[in-house]
């Protein structure tokens, strides 16, 4: 689905990814570890288009399945690749539109402070093409309602301020699912969350992943919970991949030396 080949990003002139080579499969999911300022958001900025300032690709490729159609545009069941790096800026947000939904870093920081929550998830599902305004508002309540915030017609209807941090991640959740995407990249999703929350939310993204086959993208500094949620675990290490294969050989048979750091700092 997702092949990432090579990837080198800087800032102005700092090189942050020194060649990042990631593969998620369709249905697959694939978590990737490592310290702060290891490069792991900068991967996934890189994927979605959103490198910040300076930031830019200066060298590899970024391939996304987005299938191939026929000319009444009905699926074909091929793989068709497209290359991100070279799509303009509208291409890209078809992308994030419809194609890879993102579940960020920061909940407080990725919502509209001024627009009521129902009519933010109300815009994800006209990005995906929905057109019927009753559909669209039934279809609020039901997605907020699946990730999980309760009375979710009346709350719909407040603004971001109102809700609590993992109830904004919540909302986050419910963007992320509207566009109905092939691949969904959470980015440390709850590390702004104590840790009871975080499981729970966890627990929510994994089992509508699960339900939807949905391939998930898993950023985390945690390899303990990498590995037990995740298919293959990626470790970062200063703009590298290094190491990378099933969860539980990298557990008990860790091959560099950061792996196995990781590991026994675990608690
Ligand atoms: P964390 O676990 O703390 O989220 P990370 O692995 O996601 O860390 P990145 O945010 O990808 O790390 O940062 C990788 C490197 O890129 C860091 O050295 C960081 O300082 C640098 N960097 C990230 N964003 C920018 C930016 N907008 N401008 C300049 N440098 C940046
Ligand atoms: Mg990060």
């Amino acid at each position: 689905l997702l092949d990432v080949q090579n990837l080198h990003v800087s800032f102005g002139q700092t090189q942050v990814l020194h060649g990042v080579d990631l593969q998620v499969q369709a249905g697959e999911r694939v978590a990737i570890v490592g310290q702060s300022g290891s490069g792991k958001s900068t991967v996934i900025a890189a994927v979605l288009g959103l490198l910040a300032g300076s930031g830019r690709v200066t060298d590899g490729s970024i391939r996304l399945d987005t299938g191939s159609t026929d000319d009444a545009g009905n699926p074909r069941g091929e793989a068709a690749f497209e290359e991100l790096t070279e799509l303009p800026e509208s291409g890209m947000r078809r992308i994030r539109g419809n194609r890879i939904g993102l579940v960020p870093q920061d909940p407080s920081t990725n919502l509209n402070p001024s627009m009521k929550v129902g009519a933010q998830v109300a815009d994800a599902l006209r990005a995906h093409g929905m057109r019927d305004k009753q559909a669209i508002n039934n279809r609020v309540v039901e997605l907020m309602t699946e990730a999980g915030i309760p009375e979710a017609r009346r709350r719909a209807g407040q603004f971001p301020h109102e809700f609590s941090g993992g109830m904004r991640q919540r909302i986050l959740i419910a963007i992320a699912l509207a566009r109905e995407p092939q691949l969904i990249i959470a980015d440390e999703p709850t590390s702004a969350l104590d840790v009871t929350v975080q499981r729970v939310i966890l627990d929510h993204i994994q089992s509508l992943v699960d339900e939807r086959g949905t391939s998930l993208l898993f950023i985390t500094h945690d390899l303990g919970v990498a590995a037990d949620r995740c298919d293959r675990v990626i470790v970062m290490l200063n703009g590298q991949i290094v190491e990378q294969g099933d969860p539980q050989q990298i557990l008990t048979d860790p091959q560099h030396e950061y792996t196995r750091k990781l590991i026994d700092a675990a608690p």
